[in-house]
């Protein structure tokens, strides 16, 4: 066996190789295109192509294929060999650049939100040699942009390329104010924290539920949740920590960084986090990672879940966007800095974001919204769904006395003004994690917290590159034609801490005067994906994009359609799936426990004379009824559904058909409490939960 450094990367198509495997000057070019964004011709694209071949066949891999991200948020894959038959019983293998440059996937099934028509079904993915080719399953994946033949962007990735060169031109321009230190190009880096469930998956394997939705819409409370709070970092079971040792490996030799692994707050319940890298990579490596981990759970007889609310009464998973920028020579943009003029434009930075989370609140919450993830904000035990920002009481108390002119520091008897006084140094607070706030600066980087587990995080990130870049944009327009500098300087950066620090709270975010407070503020509450996608192409939102060319006006519309099918159509299959459940299984089932019941009743009354004892019938005969009725009126909702007008549908899923879902669920679960286990059809929350 290998050392980890031996085999780390071994699976990837990385600087070391193609330095080692490219002639020099096509090396050059390729580096050129992966640093600048230069055009590749097709005599480069040529040699690379038969270099990368040739280095994947050395590894076993029979086919490549171009990888993608569509709007379904999985990745995507259609496998061609590198096969070429030369005349009826030879072939050769053979790569090409223009295979290597341009796909065309049948790929009419995609969502497109109306931007393909039929007779123009095709799509078109384009090799993004920004990011590391790599080998999974014997076949080469090419990670690809995907878009239409007018070039319209049909997937995850395309917009967020766009928005890191649109945020790097305009963080460049902040940059451009102070004296350089070398800087000439800006990046975001990203480390998610990926939040999972291990069930058994022969457990897994008996519940539709799970296999159809990936959530239980059952599941009666287990008599032992999360109330102990011993599973967090707890010890981690033989079984588990071979799974996670697999899961290492592999992740390691795809030259991901797999970092931390431990336990969560919930039974069976686990974390992983890499290490942080460029965002379009960091996305590239999530999407993976979450398939990897599903992959060897399945070598390891577990099912992972990777839903955001896979089981009731104890916490669901999600997904911690960790963000912040960097330079071409490593300064963290984000991290305070020892001198007045670095933390003067360490300010810039984080007043970007503040001003950003707070003017486009609507569309933060609008890019964690999905019909999983409603299950989980707001419900004490992940971020409200209200967005603000925890800065922490140190930089908060830096920000009032810039604001008010006070003295922050005793050391400092002179008011604080920026770049002219000397600013202390700023404390770096790490210390307080305040795990209510769903946006909240970690010392050196933003942690945004409201992403559902499985969503991916290329959204959220163009989102947010995207808003901070138009920030920067305003402030750079400000400060590049000041006649006083300092003065505009001083002046823009107190008045954006008084326009916009109502989005700062730094206190618990699970309390109802919280909820009070911040409806005060004229913060956005909008506590389900309905209620959250009329905030997504608003006219501000429009010239949002449009102006930063991220996306155009039909772009937009198509993600909007896309948002409201999603949420529909998952609604609209749980629903079936719970009907199918309540009909076919648990009432046969809880009818059969009560007719045994009968009968021992109608024994007993003949052998011994006794009174027969109905108590239990009696209930369990209510509930029986109470669920049939129920679950009529859920399928009589589901037929009043207009499939024609999606927006309509998704607001009858939030106001009828969940509403009537939990309902449902009330009696099946107090039914499940009462009926034998032997009787039950399911494996139960004690099964899943404590039995994996
Ligand atoms: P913890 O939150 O457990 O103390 P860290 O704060 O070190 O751990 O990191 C949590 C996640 O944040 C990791 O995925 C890490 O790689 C990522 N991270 C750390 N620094 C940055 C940064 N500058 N940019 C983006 N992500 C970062
Ligand atoms: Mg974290």
């Amino acid at each position: 066996m290998n050392t980890i450094p031996e085999y780390f990367g071994e699976y990837v198509f990385n600087d070391t190789i193609m330095r080692q495997r490219l002639p020099k000057d096509i090396y050059h070019k390729m580096k050129a295109t992966m640093e600048q964004g230069t055009s590749l011709d097709l005599s480069v694209a040529n040699v690379v192509a038969n270099a990368m071949k040739d280095w994947a066949i050395e590894k076993q891999a029979t086919h490549y294929t171009h990888w993608f991200q569509p709007m379904t948020g999985i990745t995507a894959e259609k496998h061609e060999s590198f096969i070429c038959p030369q005349d009826a019983s030879h072939v050769i293998l053979e790569f090409s650049g223009k295979e290597l440059i341009k796909g065309e996937p049948d790929a009419s099934s995609f969502p497109n939100g109306g931007l393909r028509a039929t007779f123009e079904a095709r799509g078109y993915t384009n090799w993004d040699p920004t990011s590391f080719a790599f080998i999974k399953d014997h076949t080469l994946c090419i990670p690809t942009v995907f878009c239409s033949f007018d070039g319209s962007a049909l997937d995850k990735k395309t917009p967020l390329l766009r928005s890191m060169e649109v945020i790097n031109r305009q963080a460049m321009r902040i940059i451009s104010l102070f004296p350089n230190e070398g800087i000439t190009h800006v990046s975001t880096t990203v480390g998610p924290e990926q939040e999972y469930f291990l069930i058994d998956k022969a457990l897994y394997e008996q519940r539709p539920d799970l296999i159809l939705t990936g959530r239980t819409l059952f599941g009666a409370k287990v008599t032992r949740g999360q109330e102990m709070e011993d599973h967090y970092f707890g010890m981690i079971s033989q079984r588990v920590s071979a799974f996670m040792q697999d899961v290492d490996q592999e992740l390691w030799k795809l030259g991901i960084f797999a970092k931390t692994e431990h336990k969560e707050v919930a039974p069976a319940q686990f974390e992983l986090a890499p290490v942080f890298t460029t965002a379009n990579i960091a996305s590239d490596q999530n999407q993976l990672t979450m398939e990897i981990l599903q992959k060897v759970a399945e070598r390891h007889g577990f099912a992972c879940l990777l839903h955001e609310k896979p089981f009731a009464h104890i916490n669901g998973s999600g997904k911690h966007n960790n963000w912040s920028l960097t330079t071409n020579n490593g300064i963290n943009l984000l991290e305070p800095g020892q001198t007045p003029q670095k933390n003067a434009r360490f300010l810039l930075f984080l007043l970007a974001v503040v001003k950003a989370v707070d003017e486009y609140q609507g569309l933060l919450r609008v890019c964690v919204a999905t019909a999983g993830n409603d299950h989980r904000l707001g419900a004490n035990e992940a971020p409200p769904a209200i967005i603000s920002i925890f800065l922490g009481d140190e930089l908060e108390a830096v920000l009032d006395a810039i604001e008010n002119d006070h003295v922050y520091d005793q050391t400092y008897e002179r008011s604080m003004k920026i770049g002219v006084d000397a600013l202390p140094k700023f404390p770096k607070d790490t210390t307080d994690r305040n795990r209510t706030s769903p946006f909240a600066f970690t010392g050196n980087k933003f942690e945004f917290r409201m992403l559902g587990s499985s969503l991916s995080i290329s959204c959220p990130n163009y989102i947010l590159n995207t808003i901070v870049a138009e920030e920067l944009s305003k402030f750079a327009d400000v400060l590049e034609n000041a006649n006083d500098f300092e003065k505009a300087l001083h002046t823009l950066i107190k008045e954006t801490i008084q326009e916009h620090k109502r989005i700062i709270f730094n206190g618990n975010g699970y309390t109802e005067e919280w909820l009070k407070e911040a409806k005060q503020r004229g913060l956005l509450n909008l506590p389900t994906t309905a209620d959250a996608i009329p905030y997504y192409i608003t006219s501000n939102n429009i010239a949002l994009f449009t102006k930063h060319g991220i996306f155009n006006e039909n772009e937009l519309k198509a993600r909007d359609a896309i948002l409201y099918e999603t949420y529909y159509k998952k609604c609209n299959i749980e629903a079936l799936t719970m009907v199918r459940m309540v009909e076919q299984d648990i009432l046969p089932a809880v009818i059969d426990y009560e007719n045994m019941l009968l009968m021992n009743a109608e024994k007993k009354q003949l052998l011994f004379k006794q009174e027969k004892h109905t108590t239990l019938i009696q209930k369990l005969d209510e509930l029986t009824n109470a669920l049939y009725e129920s679950t009529q009126t859920l399928k009589e909702k589901l037929k009043q559904m207009d499939e024609h007008d999606m927006k309509a549908a998704a607001m009858s899923c939030k106001e009828s058909i969940l509403p009537q879902m939990d309902i449902v669920r009330h009696y099946t679960d107090q039914l499940e409490e009462i009926t034998a286990k032997s009787y039950w059809p399911y494996p139960d929350y004690f099964d899943l939960l404590y039995r994996s």
